[in-house]
């Protein structure tokens, strides 16, 4: 019975997850599809990996889409929201996942580095998200992929990062004051080390990052997916401006 209940929890509804092709925005799109609604996702380079999440879903009976859009570009960004309306008639929750870090120490890190990270984590993010409004249903979810750095930093190295980060995290509690009336959620989930391309668990910055977690361990994909779809689920209505974390307690 459980089962049954899961599957309809967002039944009916349409999701688009920014950077859907690998990693935790894969993981989401799996996941709200298997709660039911149809996914969209965005990539740069991957189409044989986003092509894949795609034949998943539908595999398992859902309806998904790949849209081949830079999150650093406006105009692409806009046009993939208009392509996803078009397709599935209407635009309930929006992931906005997309991001990259460069770990260098600052004072290392180039100006063509530092536009990739405030680019793709934060201009991104806002672009989409102004898109995505025009929109988004009445009691609709915009849901943020931040990071546990945008809130607290143990470690060298992610500065810039940090900063968009914390940049997504003001911006989630900003918007939330302005779309409320419409019963419109904005929340910010901040992972820690989650295993993917961008941080695997058997990489050279992995042992500082299990050191710095309660639980000595990387999280997985499903871990961030399962929080995700609870907030965009019925059951999250009186959640917004809040920012989640789900970090194996790195921030404790
Ligand atoms: P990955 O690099 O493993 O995957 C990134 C995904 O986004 C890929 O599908 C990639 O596809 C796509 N992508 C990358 N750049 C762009 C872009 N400019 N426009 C559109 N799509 C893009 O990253 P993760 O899954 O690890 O990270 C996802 C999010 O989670 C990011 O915002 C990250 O900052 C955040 N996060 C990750 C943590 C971790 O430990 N992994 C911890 C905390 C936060 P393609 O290559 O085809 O573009």
């Amino acid at each position: 019975m459980q089962g049954i209940f899961t599957m309809a929890r967002l039944t009916g509804k349409v999701a688009f997850v920014t950077g859907g092709s690998r990693g935790i925005g894969a993981g989401i799109a799996r996941r709200l599809a298997a709660d039911g609604a149809s996914v969209a996702i965005t990539f740069t380079k991957g189409a044989d990996a986003a092509a894949a999440v795609v034949k998943q879903v539908e595999d398992a009976g859902g309806k998904a889409l790949a849209i081949q859009a830079d999150a650093a570009d406006a105009a692409a960004v806009t046009a993939a929201v208009e392509q996803i309306v078009a397709a599935f008639g209407r635009l309930d929750v929006l992931v906005n996942n997309a991001g990259t870090a460069v770990p260098k120490p600052f004072e290392e890190t180039s100006l063509e580095d530092l536009d990739r990270m405030i680019n793709i984590n934060f201009r991104g993010t806002l672009v989409a998200t102004q898109a995505a409004l025009k929109h988004i249903r009445d009691d609709g979810r915009i849901i943020m992929i931040g990071s546990c750095v945008g809130d607290r930093m143990m470690t060298p190295g992610l500065v810039a990062y940090a900063a968009t980060k914390g940049a997504v995290k003001m911006f989630t509690q900003g918007l939330s004051r302005e779309v409320g009336h419409r019963g419109i959620t904005v929340n910010n989930i901040q992972p820690g080390p989650i295993d993917t391309d961008l941080n695997p668990a058997a990489g050279d910055w992995a042992t500082p990052q299990i050191a710095l977690t309660s639980l000595k361990r990387y999280g997985h994909v499903d871990d961030v997916a399962a929080l995700v779809a609870f907030v965009a689920g019925p059951e999250a209505s009186y959640i917004t401006g809040a920012n989640l974390t789900v970090d194996g307690g790195t921030n404790a």
